[in-house]
């Protein structure tokens, strides 16, 4: 076997990868806008809106910028528990934007009653939130944090980052009444890297026609000129289109209920295992991660001379992130990632320890 368990880009299935090599067509032509318009619908089930779904070529990074470029004019809050937080954080900021910090240690979730707090002392156009801490492991809860700002300050615009996790954790984008949800390609919708998506409202896209400088590449005002007939401003990524409509199928076959389901099995069994073996999850019970465990390394592994070890049995593990480097280590579940493979991995970690 031959499987990654790092957090993207992660294993992309055969079939999907030679989707890829699907002759290029003109972009502008029928047969073209027919399949773009058939992933957009499928995207839709998967992020389970109505909302339009925009599919650019960029990294989920360029979504991040999109949202602030296009959804803030000057006042952002900033929800920061981790290293994409703080990475959205620094867009803002380098964008020109006036983003406040609301803090949690990393590790812990953003507790709802200091957003609460944090909205009711200061008008804020847009609050930023990741859904799936990719450093931590923590599942922010994303359906509470968004009932306290629809309460608090129903005009605050609610972007979520769920790079990590769509597709992988359930996030109902219509039902919590999220404006503006992202995703990468290459995480739990196992595809190789390189495009980024975005569920969008209208509230969204009016909001957008008030602030100036959106730029242009991810202008959305732009993006939803061409989407309407199925395209984009820039040229598309067409080999990745032809994969992720491979990979939408594959999605939708398994069902979404089943996909997240497997998912949270995973999480379980690595997490459960992980206690019976003398460590444990950084993230709080009920807060934990279905698509990445994040463990605190309590037995001393070294994780280097780990891998080396797994790379033997053609598998590779996470590295905690920043300052958790060493101090944790991250065994990514998500996509095509099966229970079977979990096991193995498992086995092997066990292997080594063994001999330490
Ligand atoms: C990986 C990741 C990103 C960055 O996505 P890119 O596609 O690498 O730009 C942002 N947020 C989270 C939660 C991530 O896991």
């Amino acid at each position: 076997m031959s499987h990654m368990f790092v957090p993207g880009p992660v294993d992309v299935d055969q079939d999907v990868l030679e989707a890829q090599t699907k002759p290029m067509i003109p972009h502008r032509s029928a047969e073209f806008e027919t399949i773009f318009r058939g992933t957009e619908a499928k995207l839709k089930k998967v992020f389970l809106t109505e909302n339009r779904v925009f599919q650019p070529p960029s990294s989920g990074t360029g979504m991040q910028e999109a949202g602030i470029r296009n959804l803030v004019q000057k006042d952002v809050l900033s929800c920061v528990n981790g290293a994409f937080a703080e990475r959205w954080y620094q867009v803002a900021v380098t964008n020109g934007k006036q983003a406040d910090r609301l803090e949690a240690e990393w590790g812990d979730i953003i507790s709802p009653d200091k957003l609460a707090d944090a909205l009711k002392a200061k008008n804020y156009e847009a609050v930023t939130i990741v859904h799936n801490e990719t450093s931590t492991g923590v599942e922010n809860p994303i359906k509470e944090l968004a009932a306290v700002v629809h309460e608090v300050s129903p005009d605050t615009l609610i972007l979520i980052d769920a790079v990590s996790s769509l597709a992988g954790a359930k996030i109902e984008t219509d039902a919590w009444g999220l404006d503006f949800v992202l995703t990468s390609s290459q995480k739990a919708l196992a595809l190789p890297p390189g495009m980024s998506f975005a569920a969008v409202t209208d509230r969204c896209l009016e909001r957008a026609e008030k602030v100036e400088n959106r730029g242009w590449y991810f202008d959305l005002l732009r993006m939803e000129k061409h989407r309407i007939k199925n395209s984009t401003a820039m040229t598309p990524s067409m080999s990745l289109i032809w994969a992720l409509d491979v990979e939408l199928d594959k999605i939708l076959a398994e069902g979404l209920e089943n996909r997240f389901a497997r998912h949270q099995a995973m999480a379980e069994r690595v997490q459960t295992w992980a206690v019976e073996h003398g460590m444990e999850p950084l993230a709080p019970q009920g807060y934990r991660s279905k698509t990445v465990s994040t463990i605190k390394n309590l037995r001393g592994v070294d994780i280097a001379a780990l891998n080396e070890f797994l790379l033997t049995k053609g598998m590779r593990l996470s590295n905690g992130y920043g300052d958790l480097k060493n101090k944790t280590f991250r065994i990514a579940h998500m996509g095509e990632t099966k229970m079977h493979h979990v096991d193995e991995l498992l086995e092997a970690f066990e292997a080594f320890m063994e001999k330490m």
